[in-house]
């Protein structure tokens, strides 16, 4: 391998914008000296302030080998302002402008990042329609990231639903009219062969998490392809935010495998292949592809969390990786996750063990069978019986019905474990009557799926039953809080997928819950990261809902909630890191040596802070 010191520099004279002219080192290195020149001596050497260096490798024995130009710089004057990473805008101390050439590039006024953060709060809540507030949210995140975090960490509740779920959704569906400038890799299949180069692009390289989509099921939006990549960036904004992963260490990734959305193969504004989804073995050899790369590039503790594949495709990757990377899949662990979690706080309500209960669910997808799985697996685990034991405590209802054993032949295979002995029934609210669930969970994706009749039967079974309406967005919801709340007479225990107003009935005022992924995956993964994890473990996510579970408070149980509120998300996510962590040296799966001993200062210590950095 070439050393650093046997490379030649290249020393040059370059005109910076404004009119200003500053001697500035460019070093053009190649690849395998780039490890040794990132210390940071590279761009500190000389006493050039704001100095730029460029080297040519002229080794010999490298001549004939393709290299990548990487370019390593200090940012200053005009650059240091278009610098997203480190821009602060107006709050630019009067000696920072003098030291990094920003005389006149400002107007005089220094402002506080506490200024700042009201101004823009006042412009977004100015915009009416939701897609210009995530717009100018995007512009900001491009503009001047810390800034950017310290609006969504400081305003979450407000905040969540415009960088994240529902209007993300509608980001999606426009992102070829919004698309400014890339926010993450796209790899297509233009890029079979040629994976690892690709990864090399990305200008960061200590990445530890990924997260990527193929678009395939964005949201309940179905296939939108090449335009999916709303949703890794919006999550991982929320790893930074909310679990506090250093944004430079967080990479969106779109698959780009074709469409089958004729729509979107029609519009000019689409910025994806324009062609079918491939399938079959072009696919899996594209993501196995992909997925040696990323672990030869970032090495075995980089966290790949697959979001928003069809569930065909989602299924199969999470147990062909799961044994070999670092993989992890919100829709299927996340959702179940999180949702364990609400249960196992809702017993504080509803009284008894998990065990003691029976389960219902409507939908048997990723998110149905995913939280029926973790639920068997707790019962199993506190109760010390088998799995094939707990699963016969919890059915699933799917598109033809209740899943029972004269149906196993045809079920996909992730249904199987849950078709047990019962004669066949065609409606949720004769499966209601059959198997007298305590708890009933919608996971189908259709809305008004619980009628009136279906939950005044729950409310007949149960003092106080337990309602999950999980299918998202709010018009696909099973039923409302406000329609659970009535039925039931105020009895139901009452949580959904998207958000609904707090109800009064009868003089009380109810609040629902909202299970969202976001209590989980990014404490979750901060866990997994400080820990130094090598595989996700099931137990790794009963520790991140019992964790989850913990946060909530008397105060929170009074007034019906079984999640703690959103506005603690980061002191929620570093108990979960902890607890997950915990778990991660408990099973012999954490790399990070010695085990720290207070893991709940350890993960609060991990977490980025956005608040601006003083220059030298
Ligand atoms: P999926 O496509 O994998 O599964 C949907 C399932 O519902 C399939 O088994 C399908 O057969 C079944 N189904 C469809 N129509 C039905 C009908 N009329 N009656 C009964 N079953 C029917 O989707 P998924 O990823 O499991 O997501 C399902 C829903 O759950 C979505 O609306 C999603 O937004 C929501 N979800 C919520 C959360 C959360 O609240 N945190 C998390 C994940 C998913």
């Amino acid at each position: 391998m070439m050393s650093l010191n046997r490379c030649k520099f290249l020393r040059r004279v370059l005109g910076v914008g404004g009119g200003q002219s500053v001697e500035r080192e460019i070093t053009i290195v190649t690849e395998s000296t780039l490890k040794e020149m990132r210390n940071g001596d590279l761009v500190a050497a000389n006493g050039v302030a704001g100095g730029v260096r460029d080297a040519y490798g002229e080794d010999s024995a490298t001549e004939d080998q393709l290299v990548t130009p990487w370019t390593v710089s200090v940012a200053s004057g005009y650059t240091l302002l278009r610098d997203p990473r480190h821009n602060k805008g107006l709050a630019f101390s009067e000696r920072e402008r003098d030291a990094h050439y920003l005389r006149g590039l400002l107007p005089p006024i220094v402002v506080s990042q506490e200024l700042q953060e009201r101004k823009v709060m006042h412009n977004l809540r100015n915009y009416t329609v939701p897609l210009q507030r995530y717009v100018a949210m995007m512009d900001l995140q491009e503009r001047n990231e810390r800034l950017f975090y310290k609006l969504l960490i400081d305003n979450v509740e407000e905040l969540l639903p415009v960088v994240y779920t529902p209007t993300v959704g509608e980001a999606c569906q426009k992102y070829g009219s919004i698309f400014r400038r890339p926010q993450g890799l796209y790899i297509s299949l233009n890029e079979k062969g040629k994976i690892l180069e690709v990864l090399k692009n990305w200008p960061e390289k200590n990445i530890q998490v990924i997260v990527v989509t193929d678009g395939e099921r964005i949201l309940g939006l179905g296939d939108l392809g090449c335009h999916g990549m709303g949703i890794p960036v919006g999550k991982l904004a929320l790893y930074t935010a909310l679990g506090g992963v250093r944004p430079s260490a967080c990479l969106p990734i779109t698959i780009d495998v074709g469409t089958n959305n004729e729509k979107l193969l029609n519009d000019d504004f689409y910025i994806g292949l324009r062609q079918r989804r491939a399938t079959g073995e072009e696919y899996s050899e594209l993501l196995e592809e992909f997925m040696s790369a990323v672990k030869q590039n970032y090495g075995e503790k980089i966290l790949v969390q697959f979001e928003d594949f069809a569930n065909h495709n989602a299924f199969e990757l999470l147990s062909k990786y799961r044994t070999r990377h670092l993989v992890f899949n919100d829709d299927i662990q996340g959702t179940a996750s999180v949702v364990l979690s609400g249960l196992v706080a809702a017993l504080r309500l509803v009284g008894g063990t998990l065990a003691d209960h029976k389960f219902l669910f409507l939908g048997a997808g990723e998110a149905g069978t995913g939280i029926a799985e973790l639920i068997a697996l707790e019962i199993s685990n506190k109760t010390k019986s088998p799995l094939e034991e707990t699963r016969k405590k919890i059915w699933l209802v799917d598109s033809k019905g209740l899943i029972v054993s004269s149906r196993k032949e045809s079920l996909q295979h992730f249904k199987k474990p849950f078709a047990h002995v019962h004669e066949p029934v065609n409606s949720l609210l004769e499966a209601v009557k059959a198997i007298k669930p305590t708890v009933l969970i919608g996971t189908s994706g259709v809305g008004k799926t619980f009628t009136k009749e279906v939950v005044e039967t729950m409310a007949s079974l149960n003092e106080k039953p337990l309602i999950l309406a999980l299918s998202n967005p709010t018009s696909q919801s099973e039923c409302t809080a406000e329609e659970a709340y009535t039925w039931t007479e105020g009895r139901a225990i009452f949580a959904s997928g998207s958000p609904f107003d707090p109800v009064e009935y009868d003089g009380k005022v109810f609040v629902p819950g909202q299970a969202n992924n976001a209590y989980i995956f990014p404490g979750f993964g901060l866990g997994l990261i400080m820990s130094g994890t090598i595989r996700v473990h099931d137990d790794l996510l009963l520790a991140a809902s019992e964790a989850l579970a913990d946060q909530v408070s008397e105060e929170d149980y009074e007034k019906g909630l079984i999640y703690p509120p959103f506005s603690n998300i980061r002191k929620i996510s570093a108990h979960i890191a902890a607890n997950v962590a915990a778990k991660a040296y408990d099973l012999g799966l954490a790399s990070r040596l010695p085990r720290p001993e207070n893991l709940v200062q350890f993960a609060e210590s991990c977490m980025y802070s956005p608040v601006y950095r003083t220059y030298r």
